[in-house]
This record gives C-alpha cells, sequence and structure tokens, in this order.
C-alpha cells in the first residue's frame, strides 16, 4: 500500500502547478492545457465583457377583407409591403422581432377571407419578413378558423418564409418553443391562447394549438431551460376583447408564468391596448404587457388601431451566466387607413414625438390623430411605472 501511495503524491505533486487540476479526473490530461496556455485569459476578457439583445415585440397582425383588398396588384399577385414601410425600419432595429399573427394560412384550395374565419395570402408573411420580422405567435382565437390542414399549413409556410413560429405545430414531434440565439444569448418564444372560438381541436392531436394551462406552461418553461435557454418570453392570448384594462384571470395566469420561471409576458387578443408594468419575483425583474394592441387591422371602435412596439433589451453577464432585463421602452403606432385609387388602404405609422415633425406623406395623415394616439398610449403605458418611449435616434 505504501509504494501506491508514494506514487499517487508523487504524480500529486507533479501535476500541482497546472491549472484545473484539482481533481483525479484532470490528471490524466495535463499536457493538454499547455498548447492552449495563453488562451483561458484572452478568452476570458472576451467573455467577461456583457452581451446584449435588443427585442421589439407587438399585438395582433389582422388581415380583415377591405385589407386584402388592399394588396391586389394590377397582375392578380399579393404585395402588402406597404402596410409596414413606415414601421420597418423600426422593426428591423431589434435583433429579433416578435408579432402576432391572427390568421391562417391555407392557400387558395379555401377562398382568402377576413372576418370571422381568417385565410389570408402567403405575401402576408412575406410582407412582415421583409419588415424584419423574425417569430410570430400563432396561438390564439383563429389558429383553428381554416381547421387542421389550416394549422399544419400556417405553420409549414410560415416557417418555409424564414419566420419562426410558436404555438401551433402539425405533429407531437414538432411542438416546440421558437428559439433565437444572438449575440451569445438563447432566447425562447412559447405561445399559449385561452380560446380557439369553439372551434374544436381534435382530442388526440393536442399539439396543434397550446392552449393556456399553468402546469403545461411551467413545464414548458423548465424544459426550455434544461436545453440551456438564457431567458423566456412567453406570449399569452387572452383577457376581454375591447377592455383597456386586465382581468382578474389576466391578472392571475401572468403572474403565475413568471412565478413559474418565465421572465417575460406579452400579451395580446384584446385588440387594445393594456398597460404593462415590471414585477419582481424572487428578486428577479420581470415584466408583464397585458395587451399589445393591434399592430394592423381594419378594426373601426374606440382605440383598435392603436397599440405599440416594446423594446427590451436582454443583458449577459457571463461571468454570474445571469440574463437581465434592461432598457424597457415603447413606441406607440396607429393605422391609418386612406383611399388610393379608389381603394381603402392601410399603414403602420409609428410615433416617435409628441407632436410630428414632417408628416409622412399619406392622404389624410393629421397632427390630431397622431397626437391622439400619443395621448392615449402614453397615459396608458405609464400607468404602471415609468417607460420611456423608444427612439432610433437614441442607443
Ligand atoms: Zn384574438
Amino acid at each position: 500500500m505504501k509504494h501506491i501511495f508514494s506514487a499517487f503524491v508523487f504524480l500529486f505533486l507533479l501535476f500541482l502547478p497546472f491549472p484545473g487540476c484539482a481533481f483525479f479526473g484532470d490528471l490524466t490530461t495535463p499536457s493538454l492545457d499547455q498548447p492552449t496556455k495563453t488562451e483561458p485569459s484572452k478568452d476570458k476578457a472576451e467573455a467577461e465583457a456583457p452581451k446584449t439583445v435588443r427585442v421589439a415585440a407587438f399585438g395582433d397582425i389582422m388581415l380583415h377583407s377591405p385589407q386584402i383588398r388592399a394588396g391586389i396588384q394590377a397582375d392578380g399577385s399579393y404585395d402588402f409591403r406597404s402596410f409596414f414601410k413606415e414601421v420597418k425600419p423600426y422593426i428591423q432595429s431589434a435583433d429579433i422581432a416578435i408579432g402576432n399573427l391572427e390568421t391562417t394560412l391555407a392557400g387558395r384550395s379555401k377562398p382568402f377571407s377576413g372576418y370571422p374565419q381568417f385565410n389570408s395570402p402567403d405575401e402576408l408573411v412575406h410582407a412582415l419578413k421583409d419588415a424584419g420580422v423574425d417569430v410570430v405567435s400563432t396561438a390564439n382565437n383563429h389558429a383553428m378558423d381554416t381547421g387542421e390542414k389550416g394549422v399544419i399549413r400556417t405553420y409549414r409556410t410560415v416557417n418555409k418564409s424564414g419566420i419562426q413560429t410558436t404555438g401551433t405545430a402539425p405533429t407531437h414531434e414538432e411542438k416546440k418553443a421558437a428559439i433565437l440565439k444572438k449575440n451569445g444569448i438563447t432566447i425562447a418564444f412559447l405561445a399559449y391562447t385561452q380560446s380557439t372560438n369553439g372551434l374544436p381541436v381534435p382530442k388526440d392531436k393536442p399539439y396543434l394549438i397550446n392552449r393556456i394551462n399553468t402546469t403545461q406552461i411551467a413545464q414548458d418553461v423548465k424544459e426550455t431551460k434544461k436545453q440551456g435557454t438564457d431567458f423566456v418570453c412567453v406570449s399569452l392570448h387572452f383577457g376581454n376583447e375591447y377592455q383597456r384594462h386586465p382581468n382578474d384571470y389576466q391578472l392571475k395566469i401572468a403572474r403565475q408564468v413568471l412565478e413559474d420561471g418565465a421572465d417575460v409576458i406579452l400579451g395580446s387578443h384584446p385588440h387594445v391596448l393594456q398597460p404593462m408594468e415590471k414585477v419582481t419575483i424572487n428578486g428577479k425583474e420581470k415584466f408583464i404587457i397585458y395587451s399589445m394592441g393591434n399592430f394592423i387591422s381594419n378594426q373601426q371602435d374606440p382605440y383598435t388601431d392603436e397599440g405599440v412596439i416594446l423594446y427590451f433589451d436582454l443583458e449577459k453577464d457571463p461571468a454570474k451566466k445571469q440574463t437581465s432585463l434592461k432598457n424597457v421602452s415603447f413606441l406607440p403606432t396607429y393605422v391609418h387607413k386612406y383611399y388610393q385609387n379608389g381603394k381603402r388602404q392601410y399603414v403602420v405609422i409609428p410615433t416617435e414625438t409628441k407632436q410630428p415633425g414632417t408628416l409622412p406623406d399619406y392622404p389624410g395623415l393629421t397632427p390630431a390623430k397622431w397626437r391622439m394616439t400619443w395621448n392615449h398610449t402614453q397615459q396608458l403605458m405609464k400607468e404602471k411605472g415609468t417607460f420611456p418611449t423608444f427612439s432610433l435616434n437614441r442607443d
């Protein structure tokens, strides 16, 4: 025994100067450290610089029948890019942009249609891709509008366009979070809906549409964290339509999902804005926006043409391996409807300032409407906290 022990002490002393040799497992490979001896300090310096990612999120992307007509071109094809022309630089300024696609893409096997059961031309998604959108949540009350086939075709078409979906899936195997990695930060996007407008989802195919179920959401959040995700955003399609404040259900569910590990709640469905707030859970700052309003639609009721693009930064401290939420801000937007060549047209107008500098050149665009949107949005978004207005010129 004694000579074995001596040999062990000898080996231990021999390798002691090498870093990382505190455990026996390392004793067998100390020489591997040598060729890269200078690298750890360099890596360390690089790793220590905090990394950031900017996320932009917005509400319901709807395509009512007059909007479908607005997109028809002379040759019969569709093009909706003009809807997003003014907001495009704002969407593109973020590293990741997510919206709620509240329609289906069932193709030409069914007529294109708006309310009550939406079937939109694929070109809508091409326009979103062109504007810089990276992810769309597809779990919403219109997801079943064109049946199971519609769910599947929507998933395939959107993902083929280069935009990821979250919240619906054609098969059990494809049911997963949208996961994006930017600047060394991995972010998961999950999405769930309260309702499918009474349209039945086949009982043996629950993977088609994620329904709000806090036990399931907690499990999914845990699963994404296991996969090494730094930050989890959960889109919840919930609440009462046209109500400018969250109901008890929204308050309860949003809080529960954060307590179960999510970091940000992105609410949609009411078609009008609802407030946002920071909440601290177990010492960590988290965030809820109960409804981001409509991003684009043909709805006419008060406030339904208003929305926000919400911005937030994620900052990762590689030393502590912690990612935190920073710089939450919002950009008020509204849908301007105008007539051109005898057709109603649509454009989403971003309002960075209370007073417009130079108004974009669209028929009927007025400073009065601009200011009204600004005032409504500022008031509501600041009800539960102090949040600045986003500006492209500010870093
Ligand atoms: Zn909805």
